[in-house]
């Protein structure tokens, strides 16, 4: 690809950047640890578990310098980016653990430093310092935009639109872009209008009835502080195949803002942000693209291709060689595990583990470590055997939160109950076919209102012995195990 001037410039602020942690790190190491995935995933909920642990004595025996107690000690530092919100530690434990309610989610990116003492396997004494950056996922999928034109863009959003589930949702927005003619005038309100149809479009694909994934540009739906600006108002266009934007045409003026979205909102993200990340984990609420059938379950098949398209970026797509990203390892984890029988974690992960090889081949990605995991950062049940007739069924036992519903009752918030969420099919492909009834829950219920999970309450901390009291978990520690265990030898 031919190099713009812009690129350049861009290329040698990358540089510069990269040095200057390069140089950081060289006296003090550091990993950034990305922390992403789509809107309620669980990255909030894990962000805050994982600090928890660490630095409260949490259970984690597959996290092997902490199970050896090589950890000394853990603890939070001021956070180093000055132009970055902090991640609000302190008020989601107290939520999650006091109030025994979930946090806040995501909505915007924020960061958090953790410094680890540990002594290294020679045994000399040692310091790790951990910056996790929280962002949503929804942010890393506008980055393969940055390699597309406003027509390649507003084509391939349109053919979307009219697929599948999609097309019924796009109905108000399609009326209104069948008003608008591409090379008519440019017009503010005629691009305020498309603009919010689209939005509210979008927003409907993530409805979790729908539970769509792939929905650039990101800031549509998450716009953290830009809501409302000009970058975000436009909207994809009809246009003529070869035709070009007459001056002063509202294709002109799409154009224009599309640009803009690119150069003020996702360039910035990746050059500040995403490149100068180490590590990263994304989180997959795989469980309600199974409630929401084989569509949802396509649509993030392609969300978590484009995903691996982004890890790729810089190899000779977007920037020259010079610059590479760094990001080593990647780990994939389907959250929420604990809505489970834990009979069913391992297809859980069998399940991911197939949507990320297929995405990982088509992107033809070779230069990170790759792995995949089923967990829960906060287990909010139990496993139990209950007897229904002479049948000995598996199920889960947790705390519905105040006003869910089930079989026309409305839970008060104290009263356990027992559920039986039925097991995840042996064959993954079973889910995706669409013909494996899953969890009890008809796969064509979509438009149904009783079709998801039971959404429990977190669980009380539990205390063995004198221990501190911790935060039950599945698989959080083989998750820190992959992500830093090799930084902590
Ligand atoms: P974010 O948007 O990615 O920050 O998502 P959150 O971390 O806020 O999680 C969204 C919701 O998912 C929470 O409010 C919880 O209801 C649920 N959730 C997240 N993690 C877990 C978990 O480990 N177990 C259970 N049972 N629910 C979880």
């Amino acid at each position: 690809m031919a190099l713009t001037f812009s690129d350049i410039v861009e290329e040698a602020r990358l540089s510069a950047r990269a040095l200057l942690d390069y140089g950081d790190s060289f006296f003090n190491p550091t990993v950034r640890l990305g922390v992403t995935g789509l809107s309620r995933a669980g990255k909030t909920v894990f962000i805050t578990a994982l600090i928890h642990g660490l630095t409260r004595g949490g259970r984690f025996p597959v996290f092997e310098p902490y199970a050896t107690g090589r950890i000394a000690r853990a603890r939070l530092e001021p956070q180093p980016d000055d132009a970055v919100p902090r991640f609000d530690y302190e008020n989601h434990v107290r939520t999650l653990i006091e109030a025994r309610r979930w946090p806040n989610s995501t909505v915007d990116i924020s960061e958090l430093r953790l410094v680890i003492d540990y002594q290294r396997q020679n045994s000399a004494d040692r310091t790790l310092t951990l910056d996790i950056v929280d962002y949503p996922g929804e942010w890393l999928l506008d980055l393969p935009l940055l390699t597309k034109s406003y027509e390649q863009w507003s084509t391939e959003s349109l053919a979307l639109s009219r697929e599948g589930p999609r097309a019924r949702l796009a109905v108000p927005w399609h009326q209104h872009l069948n008003t608008l003619s591409a090379e008519g005038r440019e017009n503010e309100q005629a691009a305020l209008a498309a603009a919010r149809l689209f939005t509210e479009y979008l927003r409907a694909c993530c409805d979790e009835r729908f539970a769509m994934s792939l929905l650039p540009p990101g800031r549509f739906l998450m716009p953290g502080n830009l809501a409302g600006s000009p970058a975000l108002t436009f909207a994809p266009l009809e246009m003529p195949v070869d035709g070009t934007a007459p001056d002063g045409s509202l294709w002109a003026m799409m154009r224009r803002r599309y640009q803009a979205y690119k150069d003020v909102v996702v360039r910035p993200f990746f050059r500040d942000h995403f490149a100068r990340l180490d590590r990263q984990i994304v989180l997959v609420d795989a469980l309600s693209a199974f409630n929401a059938g084989p569509e949802a379950l396509h649509d993030l098949e392609a969300a978590l291709a484009g995903i691996m398209d982004c890890f790729r970026l810089g190899r000779g797509t977007l920037f020259s060689n010079l610059f590479r990203p760094r990001i080593d390892r990647i780990l994939f984890a389907a959250t929420k595990a604990d809505q489970l029988h834990h009979s069913s974690h391992d297809r859980l992960e069998a399940v991911l583990r197939r949507t990320v090889a297929k995405a990982a081949g088509r992107a033809e990605y070779a230069g990170a470590a790759i792995d995949v995991v089923a967990l829960a950062a906060v287990r909010a049940t139990r496993e139990a055997t209950v007897a229904r007739g002479r049948d000995q069924l598996p199920s889960i036992l947790g705390t519905p939160a105040p006003g869910e519903t089930a079989n026309g009752e409305t839970f008060d918030g104290e009263t356990e109950v027992a559920t039986f969420p039925g097991d995840l099919p042996a064959e993954p492909e079973e889910l995706f076919r669409g013909d494996g009834a899953f969890a009890g829950l008809s796969i064509a219920a979509a438009d149904q209102a009783d079709f998801r999970f039971l959404r429990f309450r977190p669980p009380r901390l539990e205390r063995e012995g004198d221990d501190e009291p911790t935060l039950p978990h599945i698989r959080l520690d083989r998750a820190l195990q992959f992500l830093i265990g090799d930084r902590l030898q």
